[in-house]
């Protein structure tokens, strides 16, 4: 099986159940031998591999040294090491829905077109997008070639990364994409739908007839290459992609995405949709999908779920796109939670709370760089520090809610009774405690205004002015 993109190597299948919230820490940058990567790659043109590269383009975009903040990325891979619902809540929050709705619009026509074409729903598409790139605001930095050929002669999979560093070379041979926009992921993935080089160019398609395949700079190529690729995997034209069910009282059960059965067993069983509703009947087939196991949110997923997990091969990951495009369908960003709590009494933060927090370590002088909402290796250390100096036990580093609670100074205040509705704070068992929090929240919230620039892009500015 060939995935979309690569975020992970070593394995296949997303962590999901994990109790503890360990993040381990970025293995140092290896010292590469430039000698040997230049025989390397020596070797590599005269290889049959690259057989259908011309000289021009392979000395022309020949790395003159290796990247090794590659390989230190390919030893450290942090969507792996997440719990799922830290996971979950930066992937899938208020922000992030509001450019998906905005995005639905803007692109109604081309994503009608494209439905009529592959017959992939718009907001599958959408969530593809929104997770994949952020709606094509972040599409990655590194030199593909570097990267590529960094991976190809160096550490573990390099036979995998030699074809893709030759799909990059054939990608700008063949004039699709100019060789200034190769940019991408640490592992190669570029533009707006976060391809490797080899779905490139099996999958990728001119959708606005300018006949290139432009994945960078046209969205309508982007957003039709995304609906190509979910289709070559097996996507049901007309069905969802599952539903958050409630199980039975003593139900008892297995993660199952694998081994579908027909709704009418899981009717038999007692399931039913989580507001109580029987299952409906426009699922064909479905698995049990638990990623926190029996206590936490359960759905049942068909087979577009296993077309969006073909994209990275990680279940919290297909979930983010499953649950993104929900909300994109139903145009609420309200509420960003499933309807079961997660299993932890210390929920995952949004960005927006991410950069509250990146603020505040700024602001009690620690030295974490620019505010932008991704936590970090840094900010982590800051973290821990913060939380080492006011006693916290153990002091993980981990930015959830509690971390969020105690750096926005969450220590007085009365209970409030103003209605609080920003959906990545879940709803938790203890009201008083909850309470104190929401007020702070709320005043903090205020404290920033969220700037929409002219070419999408979301920018937080401060209003208050030092008080
Ligand atoms: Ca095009």
């Amino acid at each position: 099986m060939r995935y979309a993109k690569i975020t992970a190597i070593t394995t296949a299948i997303g962590l999901t159940l994990t109790a503890t919230t360990a993040q381990a820490a970025k293995p140092p940058a290896p010292n590469l031998s430039n000698a040997h990567f230049q025989q390397c790659l020596d070797n590599l043109q005269r290889s049959s591999a690259f057989r259908s590269i011309d000289s021009y383009t392979f000395n022309n975009y020949r790395p003159s040294e290796p990247d090794p903040s590659v390989i230190q990325s390919l030893n450290y891979q942090p969507e792996f090491q997440k719990d799922v619902w830290d996971y979950l809540s930066v992937l899938v929050d208020k922000e992030r829905v509001e450019d998906g709705i905005r995005a639905k619009y803007e692109m109604a026509d081309t994503l009608r077109r494209i439905e009529s074409r592959y017959g992939v729903k718009p907001e599958h598409v959408l969530g593809v997008w929104g997770v994949e790139s952020n709606f094509g605001q972040t599409l990655g930095k590194k030199d593909l070639f570097q990267s590529l050929a960094t991976l190809s002669c160096f550490d573990r999979r390099q036979s995998y990364f030699r074809g893709e560093f030759a799909n990059a070379l054939k990608i700008v041979q063949n004039g699709d994409i100019a060789a200034s926009d190769m940019k991408g992921s640490w592992a190669g993935a570029f533009g707006q739908t976060q391809f490797m080089p080899g779905t490139f160019l099996d999958l990728a398609v001119d959708f606005d007839g300018d006949g290139r395949r432009d994945l960078v700079n046209s969205k309508p190529d982007a957003l039709a290459s995304t609906a190509n690729f979910l289709k070559n995997r097996g996507y049901r034209s007309g069905e969802p992609w599952g539903y958050e069910v409630k199980l039975p009282q003593g139900f008892w059960g297995a993660n199952s995405r694998h081994d579908k059965k027909p709704m009418s067993y899981w009717r038999d069983k007692g399931l039913t949709l989580v507001d109580g509703r029987p299952l409906p009947y426009d699922l064909d087939r479905a698995g049990l999908l638990l990623p926190a196991g029996l206590n936490g949110p359960a759905f049942l997923v068909g087979k577009n779920f296993d077309t969006f997990y073909s994209y990275n091969a990680s279940e919290n990951y297909a979930l983010a796109i499953a649950h993104l495009s929900d909300l994109i369908a139903k145009e609420d960003s309200s509420k960003t939670d499933f309807i079961t709590a997660w299993p932890t009494d210390d929920p995952g933060i949004s960005r927006q709370q991410a950069k509250d927090i990146q603020q505040a370590l700024i602001n009690a002088g620690y030295d974490i760089g620019d505010v932008d909402g991704i936590i970090g290796d840094n900010t982590r250390t800051a973290i821990q520090q913060y939380q080492t100096s006011k006693g916290v036990f153990p002091a993980d580093g981990r930015a959830g809610q509690k971390f969020y609670r105690l750096i926005m100074g969450n220590n007085s205040g009365g209970a409030s009774s103003r209605s609080f509705n920003t959906p990545t704070t879940p709803v938790q068992k203890t009201p008083s405690a909850t309470n104190d929090s929401i007020t702070q929240l709320i005043e903090r919230q205020d404290g920033y205004r969220r700037v929409v620039g002219a070419d999408g892009s979301v920018r937080l500015v401060r209003i208050d002015s030092g008080k």
